[in-house]
């Protein structure tokens, strides 16, 4: 089976560091972005999303993730953040996940959102 990518925004590097650690040792393709305007040319070639809501340079995870819903609609996307109360509840990403989380509930809530995809055909 190909293995599948994933395109990871964080501003802080050590996020994206541990992040990189854990879905390279998960069998994905990582991209590693520090910001939405740095990752927009990356939403094409990947699987799965996930990213960072607070971030300096003008631009959100919702509104990072209105963009990706907009470019790959079926593209499951998975915001992080510390404040969740932040998030606008219309916000468009499949799952919200509170920082700091255990690496377990990332591989549960990637598990469930993979699955949802279903067993599609490329
Ligand atoms: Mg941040």
């Amino acid at each position: 089976m190909d293995k599948k990518t994933i395109l990871v925004v964080d501003d802080e590097g050590d996020t994206r560091y541990l992040l990189k650690e854990f879905f390279t040792t998960a069998g994905f393709n990582v991209l590693l972005c520090e910001n939405g305007t740095l990752a927009i040319p990356h939403i094409s070639k990947a699987d799965l999303f996930i990213t960072d809501f607070n971030m300096p340079g003008g631009m959100n995870g919702a509104e990072l993730t209105k963009i990706t819903k907009r470019e790959k609609p079926g593209m499951p996307v998975i915001i992080m953040t510390g404040a969740p109360l932040d998030v606008p509840v219309d916000h468009l990403a499949n799952k919200v996940i509170e920082k700091p989380f255990k690496f377990e509930q990332l591989e549960e809530v990637i598990a469930d959102l993979l699955k949802e995809e279903g067993g599609c055909c490329d």
